[in-house]
């Protein structure tokens, strides 16, 4: 009897050995914040270019933290680029290859994983994929697009308005949420902005921020396109397709007939009419002298395509404080809960976007400006302060990444890699030598498009309508002016990215024809 008493507190020993080891690795998972803007453009962060704008909070990341130099996106669009950070793959497997599409929400994704291993999944602000959230504990979003002023917000339990500014609304219920949170378990949150979204409308207190500063105009500002036929056909210019009110705030009775797009017309009043009285107030007074400069300005020449861009420039911008305050704000819930050191801090945004170089807004294309994305990461004790990752990486990766830092397996099927090893500096494995992409929403005259990126070259085939191959030399060509595709020179490097185009297709299992 001894002897079986003796025994079995030596198992009940042993269990409890057992227990709290498997309690003490949870406790050491560490939780994830993930914060994404929408359209952010890596030059419009100080950490990458402070040229344009600062932004200190962001920044932070970088200096506690890991930036990404090569960081990329698979489909430069909004909704197609969260199905994929969601599921790990690529939009022609996900289901989700355009904005049109709807989100099969029954797919694995990475916060089911979690959530399936004891995390607390959230996701709150934008979500654009249609359908409702799954593998969320808690989900709160802005329905479609959202809006700037007074947004609703959508849960379980209906829809309603919440006054003030989205930014901001966003960023106060995720720590309303962290406050509640149940904080035995690790957490996962998802903070997805709506901002910098066309058409770009500030916090009513930042509406004077900029003015009279003069932003450098992008050297290829006023490109002619000249060897490249689908960049020349789309309706995506700041001369031509910016629209003066919508896009630039000017009220309509200043503008000629021809100006007037009734569509946009009709967006900006639904915009205008969520506001208070007092809202409005603020906002044609801070709009005043935008209004005034643009009764003076000569309407047909360079001058006023420049004029266009600093309008626009200004509005973009001053969302873009916003959000860098709302990083700010989160970090400093976190420093102040005792949660830094142990929570994985992300910025990202779902894609990039062009800020007039080759004269054009918006995103789409495999062009520099929208195929790349921020990408910073901060995690004390794992990630070593002001790490620069140059490897390329990509948007694919996000889901497989998470899920390594959580201990999770990563399915097979999952078609990004891990980005664990690169931050801790674990060059064991050779990394990839070029990424994939494909966009394949055709409009705004933009044709369905994929290609191949290495660090020094890149080759794109557009193939809904010009049929077009394009090549550039990155190294001597960053703005991708020059279309060498006929150039003899570059036949071998040709001949070496038509081979991993390929390679890449075969291995993300994408059938597309290639036309020579
Ligand atoms: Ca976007």
């Amino acid at each position: 009897m001894k002897e079986q008493n003796y025994r079995l507190s030596i198992c009940l020993g042993l269990l409890c050995l057992v227990l709290n080891h498997t309690l003490l690795r949870a406790e050491s998972r560490p939780n994830i914040l993930f914060i994404m803007s929408d359209d952010h453009a890596n030059k419009a962060i100080s950490a990458y270019d402070d040229s344009l704008v600062n932004t200190p909070n962001i920044d932070r990341l970088a200096n506690e933290g890991a930036l990404f130099e090569n960081a990329f996106v698979t489909n430069a669009i909004c909704g197609p680029s969260r199905a994929v950070i969601l599921t790990g793959k690529h939009s022609h497997l996900n289901g989700m290859k355009t904005n049109r599409d709807e989100f099969d929400g029954s797919q694995v994704t990475f916060p089911k994983l979690l959530r399936h291993n004891n995390y607390q999944t959230a996701v709150i602000g934008k979500w654009h994929l249609k359908t409702n959230p799954t593998g969320f504990d808690y989900w709160k979003i802005l329905p479609g697009q959202g809006h700037y002023y007074n947004p609703d917000m959508k849960d379980e339990k209906g829809t309603a308005t919440h006054p003030g500014y989205v930014t901001d609304v966003i960023t106060d219920e995720s720590i309303s949420w962290l406050k509640q949170r149940d904080s035995e378990k690790p957490f996962f949150l998802m903070v997805h902005h709506k901002a910098p979204h066309r058409n770009w409308m500030p916090n009513l207190k930042y509406l004077n921020r900029f003015e009279g500063h003069e932003f450098q105009v992008p050297e290829n500002f006023h490109d002619a396109y000249t060897g490249r036929k689908s960049l020349g056909k789309q309706q995506l210019t700041i001369s031509k397709h910016m629209d003066i009110q919508y896009d630039l705030k000017v009220p309509c009775e200043t503008c000629v007939p021809a100006e007037v797009n009734r569509r946009a017309e009709g967006a900006m009043r639904k915009a205008l009419d969520r506001m208070t009285s007092e809202q409005l107030e603020q906002w044609e007074e801070g709009y005043r002298s935008e209004y005034q400069s643009f009764e003076t300005l000569e309407k047909s020449d360079r001058a006023f395509d420049e004029w266009k861009l600093q309008r626009y420039l200004e509005d973009y911008l001053r969302c873009i404080i916003s959000v860098d305050e709302s990083v700010g704000a989160l970090l400093q819930f976190l420093d102040e809960e005792g949660l830094s050191e142990n929570t994985l801090v992300i910025y990202t945004s779902d894609q990039g976007f062009f800020l007039g170089e080759h004269g054009i807004f918006d995103k789409r294309y495999m062009y520099e400006e929208s195929l790349r994305t921020p990408l910073l990461m901060r995690l004390p004790g794992k990630i070593d302060s002001e790490t620069i990752v140059s490897e390329l990486v990509q948007n694919l990766d996000f889901a497989s990444t998470f899920l390594d830092f959580s201990g999770v397996a990563i399915p097979d099927d999952f078609q990004g890699k891990s980005l664990k090893p690169l931050i801790e500096g674990d060059t064991s494995e050779k990394w990839r030598e070029s990424i994939y992409y494909h966009f394949s929403e055709e409009g705004w005259g933009v044709d369905s498009h994929f290609g191949v990126r290495t660090s020094d070259f890149k080759l794109i085939h557009f193939y809904s309508d010009t049929f077009q191959w394009e090549l550039y030399d990155l190294r001597n060509d960053p703005q991708e002016m020059h279309n060498l595709i006929t150039d003899p020179n570059y036949a071998d490097v040709l001949a070496d990215l038509k081979r991993q185009l390929i390679e890449l297709q075969t291995q993300y299992q994408d059938s597309v024809v290639l036309h020579e």
